[in-house]
């Protein structure tokens, strides 16, 4: 039986990509070697690098006035990397707290300077993207930090807010999911295991002259600007996690780019969320307006009826569907990877549920 993976991550792979890898995990290119074996200073390698960085500046159209580096330790290091490297001395950054990683952001931030919170939905359980016109960002900040789309909670900007200050995104579970203007940004970071590939490696953008700004006595891995240097190369990167990256920049190509993938993950989203909508057993605890295109999150009348849900769902095929454990019900996340046949499998066991429980 074909099962779709509707897991918030690691997450589905495309079929294409993960078949390609299988083949070429043994022989890479026809080198005799198997691509784990090559070394990162090889010219197979170098090839690889070379690929990704130009296929993720094409897909995303990324001047030479910002930087694209790959760096272990996934978005959570960057948390603690975004205010070592761009918090002024005896500063402050902004936050807006719109769910669980957004504050563990915040937290970490608090360790290198002050954090003021300059928005935040956590008195209705983060079911919403505080209305961005509200906002009052300071121009001495450092910087306001967001986070794109809210993983647990469900929620996602459907626009930024204008600062003067750089605007730093945790893009981690909508990246490449939608056309942004990479330069109303100053950095944004995504740990793969979403949307680009598999874990093991962040994808940070970084406007070049942002990173000069680091304290000298910061640990060179842990510098944006030692990644910047040395192509991401200082030390052993994570070859594996690039190379899947640079495949998943392939296929994205292949099917059109980041505009197609925009357009099938709004009917992919849409078409899950009118169901909800129109339906009086399915429920959603979102806003409307900040909900999410990539994890659909939704509830049922009874917490029995969402187990029931969850065990039925897996006979017919479709895995990772419970939501995150600080807030249970169900989540579908939908990302790039996820086909509409997925998604229209999901909804066909939606409504035989609804109809035989009701
Ligand atoms: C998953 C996730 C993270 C954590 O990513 P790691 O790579 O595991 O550190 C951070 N932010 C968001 C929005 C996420 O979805």
């Amino acid at each position: 039986m074909k099962i779709f993976n509707f897991s918030a991550g690691p997450a589905m792979l495309p079929e294409e990509v993960m078949e390609k890898a299988a083949a070429e995990f043994t022989n890479y290119a026809d080198s005799g070697c198997g691509l784990m074996e090559l070394s990162h200073r090889g010219t197979e390698f170098s090839d690889i690098m070379q690929r990704v960085e130009a296929n993720i500046r094409g897909l995303m159209n990324i001047g030479d006035d910002y930087a694209v580096c790959f760096i272990q330790g996934g978005a959570s290091l960057q948390f603690a990397m975004v205010p070592m490297n761009l918090m002024l001395p005896g500063g402050f950054a902004e936050y807006a707290d719109t769910g669980s990683w957004a504050s563990k952001a915040a937290k970490e931030a608090k360790l290198f300077g002050d954090v003021k919170i300059v928005a935040s939905s956590k008195e209705t359980n983060y079911d919403r993207i505080p209305v961005i016109r509200h906002w009052r960002p300071d121009p001495k900040a450092s910087y306001l930090h967001i986070t794109s789309n809210n993983t647990i909670a469900g929620t996602q900007y459907h626009s930024f807010p204008e600062t003067e200050v750089p605007l730093v995104a945790d893009m981690s579970s909508d990246i490449m999911s939608k056309v942004i203007d990479i330069n109303s940004f100053g950095l944004i970071y995504a740990g793969a295991q979403k949307n680009l590939g598999p874990s093991g490696v962040a994808l940070v953008i970084i406007r070049r002259d942002l990173a000069e700004r680091v304290p000298e006595k910061t640990p060179v891995m842990l510098k944006h600007k030692t990644y910047i240097e040395n192509n991401s190369l200082y030390n052993t990167p994570p070859t594996f996690g690039i190379y899947m990256l640079n495949l998943v920049m392939e296929w994205l190509k292949d099917k059109g780019g980041i505009s197609a993938m925009e357009e099938i993950n709004d009917a992919k989203s849409e078409a899950l969320y009118e169901l909800i909508d129109s339906s009086e057993f399915y429920r959603s605890p979102v806003d409307p307006g900040s909900r999410s295109r990539m994890n659909v999150v939704f509830r049922l009348p009874s917490e029995d009826l969402e187990a029931k849900f969850l065990s039925g769902a897996k006979k017919a095929g479709l895995t990772g569907l419970k939501g995150h454990r600080s807030v249970g019900g169900i989540r579908a996340s939908i990302y790039n990877a996820m086909p509409i046949k997925g998604v229209e499998t999901l909804i066909d066991f939606m409504n035989e549920f609804e109809s035989a429980n009701r």
